[in-house]
Protein backbone atom coordinates (compact mmCIF):
# COMPACT_ATOMS: atom_id res chain seq x y z
CA UNK A 1 0.00 0.00 0.00
CA UNK A 2 1.40 3.40 -0.83
CA UNK A 3 -0.79 5.68 1.65
CA UNK A 4 0.69 9.07 1.21
CA UNK A 5 2.37 10.80 -1.27
CA UNK A 6 5.92 11.18 -0.16
CA UNK A 7 6.31 7.30 -0.62
CA UNK A 8 4.95 7.92 -4.17
CA UNK A 9 7.07 10.68 -5.00
CA UNK A 10 10.36 8.68 -3.90
CA UNK A 11 8.94 5.83 -6.11
CA UNK A 12 8.82 7.92 -8.78
CA UNK A 13 12.31 8.93 -8.31
CA UNK A 14 13.65 6.30 -10.63
CA UNK A 15 12.62 6.12 -14.05
CA UNK A 16 9.07 3.57 -13.64
CA UNK A 17 7.56 1.95 -16.81
CA UNK A 18 3.99 3.57 -16.23
CA UNK A 19 0.66 2.96 -18.02
CA UNK A 20 -2.33 5.63 -17.85
CA UNK A 21 -5.62 4.39 -18.46
CA UNK A 22 -8.98 6.21 -18.46
CA UNK A 23 -13.11 5.45 -19.10
CA UNK A 24 -14.55 3.89 -22.31
CA UNK A 25 -15.94 6.58 -24.64
CA UNK A 26 -12.91 8.86 -23.56
CA UNK A 27 -14.10 12.33 -23.47
CA UNK A 28 -12.10 15.61 -23.67
CA UNK A 29 -10.87 15.43 -19.33
CA UNK A 30 -9.99 11.57 -20.61
CA UNK A 31 -7.87 12.29 -23.01
CA UNK A 32 -6.28 15.50 -21.71
CA UNK A 33 -5.42 14.12 -18.22
CA UNK A 34 -4.02 11.66 -19.63
CA UNK A 35 -1.50 13.20 -22.12
CA UNK A 36 -0.68 15.65 -19.94
CA UNK A 37 0.38 13.37 -17.10
CA UNK A 38 2.20 11.25 -19.83
CA UNK A 39 4.11 14.57 -20.75
CA UNK A 40 5.04 15.39 -17.79
CA UNK A 41 6.36 11.65 -16.42
CA UNK A 42 8.50 11.89 -19.91
CA UNK A 43 10.25 14.84 -18.63
CA UNK A 44 10.91 12.81 -15.48
CA UNK A 45 11.93 9.76 -17.24
CA UNK A 46 9.87 7.39 -16.99
CA UNK A 47 8.24 5.45 -20.01
CA UNK A 48 4.56 5.85 -20.55
CA UNK A 49 2.00 4.51 -22.27
CA UNK A 50 -1.67 5.37 -22.62
CA UNK A 51 -4.64 3.08 -22.94
CA UNK A 52 -8.30 3.57 -23.56
CA UNK A 53 -10.70 1.14 -23.58
CA UNK A 54 -12.52 2.53 -26.28
CA UNK A 55 -11.61 5.31 -29.29
CA UNK A 56 -11.69 8.96 -28.89
CA UNK A 57 -13.10 11.55 -31.06
CA UNK A 58 -11.50 12.50 -33.95
CA UNK A 59 -11.64 16.29 -32.76
CA UNK A 60 -9.08 15.47 -30.11
CA UNK A 61 -6.39 14.63 -32.45
CA UNK A 62 -4.32 17.84 -32.20
CA UNK A 63 -3.18 17.28 -29.09
CA UNK A 64 0.59 16.22 -28.52
CA UNK A 65 0.69 12.51 -28.52
CA UNK A 66 -2.39 11.06 -29.35
CA UNK A 67 -1.38 9.15 -31.87
CA UNK A 68 0.24 7.20 -29.70
CA UNK A 69 -2.62 5.93 -27.52
CA UNK A 70 -3.46 2.40 -27.24
CA UNK A 71 -7.46 1.38 -27.93
CA UNK A 72 -7.73 -2.19 -26.00
CA UNK A 73 -10.28 -2.74 -28.19
CA UNK A 74 -8.86 -2.79 -30.91
CA UNK A 75 -5.22 -4.34 -30.18
CA UNK A 76 -5.82 -5.98 -26.77
CA UNK A 77 -2.48 -8.28 -26.80
CA UNK A 78 -0.33 -5.06 -27.38
CA UNK A 79 -2.19 -3.41 -24.68
CA UNK A 80 -0.78 -6.69 -22.24
CA UNK A 81 2.73 -6.49 -23.37
CA UNK A 82 2.85 -2.54 -21.92
CA UNK A 83 0.34 -3.60 -18.67
CA UNK A 84 2.43 -6.80 -18.53
CA UNK A 85 5.83 -4.85 -17.73
CA UNK A 86 4.24 -1.51 -15.91
CA UNK A 87 5.59 -0.60 -12.71
CA UNK A 88 2.65 2.18 -11.66
CA UNK A 89 -1.28 2.16 -12.98
CA UNK A 90 -2.17 6.08 -13.65
CA UNK A 91 -5.84 5.47 -13.33
CA UNK A 92 -7.55 9.08 -14.44
CA UNK A 93 -10.88 10.07 -14.78
CA UNK A 94 -13.11 6.99 -13.35
CA UNK A 95 -13.76 5.77 -10.00
CA UNK A 96 -14.14 2.26 -10.40
CA UNK A 97 -12.77 -0.75 -11.94
CA UNK A 98 -16.24 -1.96 -13.93
CA UNK A 99 -15.98 1.33 -15.72
CA UNK A 100 -13.58 0.21 -17.79
CA UNK A 101 -14.52 -3.67 -18.77
CA UNK A 102 -12.10 -5.88 -19.60
CA UNK A 103 -9.74 -3.66 -18.55
CA UNK A 104 -10.43 -3.45 -15.52
CA UNK A 105 -10.52 -6.94 -14.93
CA UNK A 106 -6.84 -6.96 -16.02
CA UNK A 107 -5.77 -4.43 -13.91
CA UNK A 108 -7.60 -5.81 -10.82
CA UNK A 109 -5.22 -9.13 -11.05
CA UNK A 110 -1.74 -7.40 -11.55
CA UNK A 111 0.38 -6.05 -9.05
CA UNK A 112 1.54 -3.21 -10.40
CA UNK A 113 1.06 0.25 -7.67
CA UNK A 114 -2.10 1.47 -8.83
CA UNK A 115 -3.23 5.19 -8.63
CA UNK A 116 -5.94 7.02 -8.74
CA UNK A 117 -6.73 10.68 -9.95
CA UNK A 118 -10.27 11.67 -10.31
CA UNK A 119 -13.52 13.81 -9.55
CA UNK A 120 -16.24 11.57 -9.30
CA UNK A 121 -18.71 10.94 -6.93
CA UNK A 122 -18.30 7.56 -4.75
CA UNK A 123 -14.79 6.49 -5.65
CA UNK A 124 -14.26 2.99 -5.13
CA UNK A 125 -10.92 2.37 -2.82
CA UNK A 126 -9.12 -0.15 -5.30
CA UNK A 127 -5.69 2.10 -5.67
CA UNK A 128 -3.13 2.32 -3.47
CA UNK A 129 -2.64 6.16 -3.66
CA UNK A 130 -5.97 8.16 -4.14
CA UNK A 131 -6.11 11.81 -5.48
CA UNK A 132 -10.19 11.98 -5.81
CA UNK A 133 -11.72 15.21 -5.08
CA UNK A 134 -15.48 16.17 -5.93
CA UNK A 135 -15.35 19.58 -5.77
CA UNK A 136 -12.67 19.23 -8.75
CA UNK A 137 -14.25 20.35 -12.39
CA UNK A 138 -11.86 18.33 -14.09
CA UNK A 139 -9.44 15.23 -13.70
CA UNK A 140 -7.30 17.30 -15.63
CA UNK A 141 -6.86 19.84 -12.67
CA UNK A 142 -6.35 17.48 -10.57
CA UNK A 143 -3.42 16.63 -12.39
CA UNK A 144 -2.32 19.63 -12.02
CA UNK A 145 -2.44 19.82 -8.24
CA UNK A 146 -0.48 16.51 -8.79
CA UNK A 147 2.20 18.00 -10.48
CA UNK A 148 2.11 20.69 -8.08
CA UNK A 149 2.16 18.59 -4.82
CA UNK A 150 5.04 16.81 -6.32
CA UNK A 151 6.89 20.16 -6.41
CA UNK A 152 6.91 20.71 -10.29
CA UNK A 153 5.11 23.27 -11.13
CA UNK A 154 7.93 24.97 -13.10
CA UNK A 155 7.92 22.19 -15.55
CA UNK A 156 4.54 22.97 -16.88
CA UNK A 157 4.66 24.10 -20.68
CA UNK A 158 2.50 25.23 -23.33
CA UNK A 159 2.53 20.98 -24.82
CA UNK A 160 1.34 19.77 -20.71
CA UNK A 161 -1.06 23.01 -20.53
CA UNK A 162 -2.79 22.01 -24.01
CA UNK A 163 -3.25 19.36 -22.66
CA UNK A 164 -4.60 20.06 -19.19
CA UNK A 165 -6.96 23.19 -20.74
CA UNK A 166 -8.29 20.88 -23.07
CA UNK A 167 -9.76 18.61 -20.02
CA UNK A 168 -10.63 22.07 -17.99
CA UNK A 169 -12.67 23.55 -21.21
CA UNK A 170 -14.28 20.76 -22.23
CA UNK A 171 -15.68 19.54 -18.25
CA UNK A 172 -16.71 22.77 -17.97
CA UNK A 173 -18.53 23.63 -21.03
CA UNK A 174 -16.02 26.14 -21.26
CA UNK A 175 -16.27 27.51 -17.43
CA UNK A 176 -19.81 27.36 -17.06
CA UNK A 177 -20.03 24.92 -14.39
CA UNK A 178 -17.75 23.48 -11.69
CA UNK A 179 -15.55 26.22 -11.57
CA UNK A 180 -13.67 27.78 -8.46
CA UNK A 181 -11.65 30.49 -7.47
CA UNK A 182 -8.55 27.57 -7.62
CA UNK A 183 -9.69 26.90 -11.04
CA UNK A 184 -8.87 30.21 -12.34
CA UNK A 185 -5.68 30.34 -10.75
CA UNK A 186 -4.56 27.17 -12.67
CA UNK A 187 -6.17 28.69 -15.60
CA UNK A 188 -4.15 31.71 -14.97
CA UNK A 189 -1.14 29.76 -14.80
CA UNK A 190 -1.57 27.48 -17.93
CA UNK A 191 -2.44 30.84 -20.08
CA UNK A 192 0.83 32.46 -17.98
CA UNK A 193 3.21 29.39 -19.69
CA UNK A 194 1.45 30.13 -23.09
CA UNK A 195 -1.03 28.09 -23.68
CA UNK A 196 -3.44 29.43 -26.59
CA UNK A 197 -6.81 28.99 -25.16
CA UNK A 198 -8.62 30.67 -28.25
CA UNK A 199 -7.02 28.28 -30.52
CA UNK A 200 -8.07 25.65 -28.32
CA UNK A 201 -11.58 26.97 -27.95
CA UNK A 202 -11.79 26.59 -31.11
CA UNK A 203 -10.33 23.53 -31.94
CA UNK A 204 -12.73 21.70 -30.07
CA UNK A 205 -15.90 23.65 -30.39
CA UNK A 206 -16.24 24.98 -33.61
CA UNK A 207 -15.50 21.59 -35.19
CA UNK A 208 -18.54 20.20 -36.13
CA UNK A 209 -19.18 18.35 -39.03
CA UNK A 210 -22.12 18.92 -41.43
CA UNK A 211 -23.44 15.36 -40.22
CA UNK A 212 -23.51 16.17 -36.64
CA UNK A 213 -25.37 19.88 -37.01
CA UNK A 214 -27.88 17.65 -39.10
CA UNK A 215 -28.31 15.19 -36.44
CA UNK A 216 -28.68 17.80 -33.31
CA UNK A 217 -30.96 19.60 -35.55
CA UNK A 218 -33.00 16.65 -35.79
CA UNK A 219 -32.72 15.87 -32.14
CA UNK A 220 -34.04 19.11 -31.29
CA UNK A 221 -36.65 19.06 -34.01
CA UNK A 222 -37.99 15.83 -34.10
CA UNK A 223 -36.79 14.06 -30.76
CA UNK A 224 -37.57 16.61 -28.35
CA UNK A 225 -40.20 15.62 -25.92
CA UNK A 226 -41.26 18.22 -22.47
CA UNK A 227 -42.45 17.23 -19.30
CA UNK A 228 -43.07 21.06 -18.72
CA UNK A 229 -44.85 20.59 -15.39
CA UNK A 230 -41.64 19.11 -13.70
CA UNK A 231 -39.04 21.15 -15.94
CA UNK A 232 -37.86 18.60 -17.45
CA UNK A 233 -36.84 17.73 -21.05
CA UNK A 234 -35.42 14.68 -23.21
CA UNK A 235 -34.56 13.41 -26.63
CA UNK A 236 -34.97 9.72 -27.49
CA UNK A 237 -32.20 8.58 -30.24
CA UNK A 238 -33.63 5.21 -31.64
CA UNK A 239 -32.30 2.54 -33.43
CA UNK A 240 -33.27 3.72 -36.93
CA UNK A 241 -32.15 7.19 -36.10
CA UNK A 242 -28.91 5.57 -35.58
CA UNK A 243 -28.93 3.68 -38.80
CA UNK A 244 -30.12 7.05 -40.29
CA UNK A 245 -27.76 8.89 -39.43
CA UNK A 246 -24.89 6.73 -39.38
CA UNK A 247 -24.30 7.71 -35.76
CA UNK A 248 -20.96 7.05 -34.73
CA UNK A 249 -19.17 7.04 -31.19
CA UNK A 250 -19.29 10.61 -29.83
CA UNK A 251 -21.44 11.66 -32.46
CA UNK A 252 -24.12 12.54 -29.41
CA UNK A 253 -21.87 14.15 -27.56
CA UNK A 254 -22.94 17.52 -26.74
CA UNK A 255 -26.44 17.33 -27.45
CA UNK A 256 -28.05 16.81 -24.14
CA UNK A 257 -26.85 20.29 -22.81
CA UNK A 258 -28.93 22.03 -25.94
CA UNK A 259 -32.04 21.13 -23.31
CA UNK A 260 -30.82 23.09 -20.80
CA UNK A 261 -30.65 25.95 -22.74
CA UNK A 262 -34.71 26.26 -22.66
CA UNK A 263 -34.85 28.27 -19.26
CA UNK A 264 -37.77 26.16 -17.96
CA UNK A 265 -35.68 23.08 -18.34
CA UNK A 266 -33.96 22.02 -15.14
CA UNK A 267 -33.23 18.60 -16.04
CA UNK A 268 -32.15 17.10 -19.16
CA UNK A 269 -31.62 13.77 -20.65
CA UNK A 270 -30.50 12.12 -24.31
CA UNK A 271 -32.26 8.45 -24.12
CA UNK A 272 -30.07 6.27 -26.50
CA UNK A 273 -31.03 2.80 -28.29
CA UNK A 274 -27.87 1.03 -27.79
CA UNK A 275 -27.71 -3.03 -29.42
CA UNK A 276 -27.54 -4.13 -26.20
CA UNK A 277 -28.96 -1.62 -23.59
CA UNK A 278 -30.63 1.93 -23.39
CA UNK A 279 -28.01 4.50 -22.62
CA UNK A 280 -29.29 7.56 -20.26
CA UNK A 281 -26.82 10.75 -20.38
CA UNK A 282 -27.95 13.18 -17.80
CA UNK A 283 -27.30 17.10 -17.09
CA UNK A 284 -29.02 19.40 -14.32
CA UNK A 285 -29.17 22.47 -12.94
CA UNK A 286 -28.70 23.64 -9.24
CA UNK A 287 -29.18 21.40 -6.52
CA UNK A 288 -31.15 19.05 -8.80
CA UNK A 289 -28.88 15.71 -8.61
CA UNK A 290 -28.87 13.26 -11.51
CA UNK A 291 -26.00 11.39 -9.92
CA UNK A 292 -28.66 10.36 -7.29
CA UNK A 293 -31.06 9.71 -9.93
CA UNK A 294 -28.83 7.57 -12.08
CA UNK A 295 -27.68 5.78 -9.06
CA UNK A 296 -30.88 5.12 -7.91
CA UNK A 297 -32.62 3.42 -10.92
CA UNK A 298 -29.91 3.26 -13.76
CA UNK A 299 -27.02 1.50 -12.78
CA UNK A 300 -24.99 4.62 -13.17
CA UNK A 301 -23.34 7.75 -11.63
CA UNK A 302 -21.19 10.40 -12.33
CA UNK A 303 -21.34 13.85 -10.97
CA UNK A 304 -24.42 15.60 -9.41
CA UNK A 305 -25.31 18.01 -12.48
CA UNK A 306 -23.72 15.32 -15.40
CA UNK A 307 -24.04 12.06 -14.64
CA UNK A 308 -24.93 8.85 -17.16
CA UNK A 309 -26.82 5.05 -16.35
CA UNK A 310 -27.78 2.47 -18.44
CA UNK A 311 -31.50 0.07 -18.90
CA UNK A 312 -31.96 -3.42 -20.06
CA UNK A 313 -35.10 -3.82 -21.69
CA UNK A 314 -37.28 -2.14 -24.46
CA UNK A 315 -36.49 1.76 -25.26
CA UNK A 316 -40.77 2.36 -24.39
CA UNK A 317 -39.68 1.15 -20.80
CA UNK A 318 -37.03 2.34 -20.20
CA UNK A 319 -38.56 5.92 -21.02
CA UNK A 320 -41.63 4.92 -18.91
CA UNK A 321 -39.33 4.31 -15.84
CA UNK A 322 -37.58 7.81 -16.54
CA UNK A 323 -40.88 9.37 -16.52
CA UNK A 324 -41.98 7.49 -13.61
CA UNK A 325 -39.28 8.84 -11.45
CA UNK A 326 -39.06 12.25 -12.36
CA UNK A 327 -41.50 13.02 -9.66
CA UNK A 328 -39.43 11.53 -6.48
CA UNK A 329 -36.60 14.18 -7.24
CA UNK A 330 -38.27 17.64 -8.83
CA UNK A 331 -41.34 19.30 -7.50
CA UNK A 332 -44.14 20.21 -9.80
CA UNK A 333 -43.75 23.61 -11.37
CA UNK A 334 -46.78 25.86 -12.11
P1 LIG B 1 -22.05 11.35 -20.23
O1 LIG B 1 -23.47 11.65 -20.01
O2 LIG B 1 -21.30 12.52 -20.80
O3 LIG B 1 -21.81 10.06 -20.94
O4 LIG B 1 -21.45 11.11 -18.79
C1 LIG B 1 -21.57 12.08 -17.78
C2 LIG B 1 -20.83 11.59 -16.54
O5 LIG B 1 -21.48 10.43 -16.03
C3 LIG B 1 -19.40 11.18 -16.82
O6 LIG B 1 -18.61 11.68 -15.78
C4 LIG B 1 -19.41 9.68 -16.81
O7 LIG B 1 -18.25 9.16 -16.26
C5 LIG B 1 -20.61 9.34 -15.93
N1 LIG B 1 -21.29 8.15 -16.45
C6 LIG B 1 -21.83 8.01 -17.69
N2 LIG B 1 -22.40 6.81 -17.83
C7 LIG B 1 -22.22 6.15 -16.65
C8 LIG B 1 -22.59 4.84 -16.17
O8 LIG B 1 -23.19 4.03 -16.86
N3 LIG B 1 -22.20 4.55 -14.89
C9 LIG B 1 -21.53 5.43 -14.10
N4 LIG B 1 -21.20 5.05 -12.86
N5 LIG B 1 -21.18 6.66 -14.51
C10 LIG B 1 -21.51 7.02 -15.77
MN1 LIG C 1 -13.81 14.31 -16.06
Amino acid sequence: MMEDLDKLKDYLALPREIVIVSHRNPDGDAIGSSLGLSLYLQRKRHNTKIIFPSEFPDVFNYLPESDYVLIHDNEPDTCDVFLQKAEIIFCLDFNALDRIDKLGTKIHNLNAIKVMIDHHIDPEPFADFMLSETSASSTSELVYEFISMLGDEKMLDPVIGECLYTGIITDTGSFKFGTSARLFQIVAALKAVGVDDVKLQDYIFNSMSIKNIKLLAHCLHNRMELMEEYGVGFIVLNKYDFQNFDIQRGDTEGIVNYLLMVKKIKLAALITQQPNIIKFSMRSKGDISVQEITRDHFKGGGHKNASGGSFHGSLKAAIDKFKSVIPEYLPKVE
